[in-house]
């Protein structure tokens, strides 16, 4: 019997997708970026964790090419490349018995107090500047 390498081959790069979403760190940064963009010192002041942990799960994504960077002064944003992918998180998220309101109301960077990035606290950062 022969193999069809075509769906073996689109099965590969569909689970590329699937194994990077396999982690929870990473599905929780998604959701924090949400359909905005978001610098690590907001991600750390959302999630809790330390910069080199999520930096290990940022670059993951970046390589992978979910997420895109970019620099302003000292901070780095970074945003989805694809909003497709939230929506792909939102389904399984129902599958899961999830309500698509719930996880809307933890998706996208709103303004955090712990976090002094120019989009959370802009009175703060302007100080700062020489
Ligand atoms: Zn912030």
């Amino acid at each position: 019997m022969k193999a069809n390498m075509d769906i073996l081959i689109l099965s590969e790069r569909i689970a590329q997708i699937f194994q990077l979403l396999s982690s929870p760190a990473r599905i929780a940064i998604l959701l924090t970026i949400g359909r905005g963009e978001a610098c690590v010192c907001h991600l750390e002041a959302v999630l809790g964790w330390r910069q080199a942990y999520l930096s290990q799960h940022l670059m993951t994504l970046r390589k992978a090419g979910l997420l895109q960077d970019r620099r302003e002064g000292r901070y780095v944003y970074y945003r989805l490349r694809d909003e497709a992918v939230l929506a792909l998180v939102g389904q399984a998220a129902e599958l899961n018995g999830i309500t698509p309101q719930n996880v809307d109301a933890l998706t996208n960077p709103n303004p955090h107090t712990r976090c002094e990035c120019p989009h959370c606290a802009p009175q703060f950062t302007a100080l700062l500047q020489p």
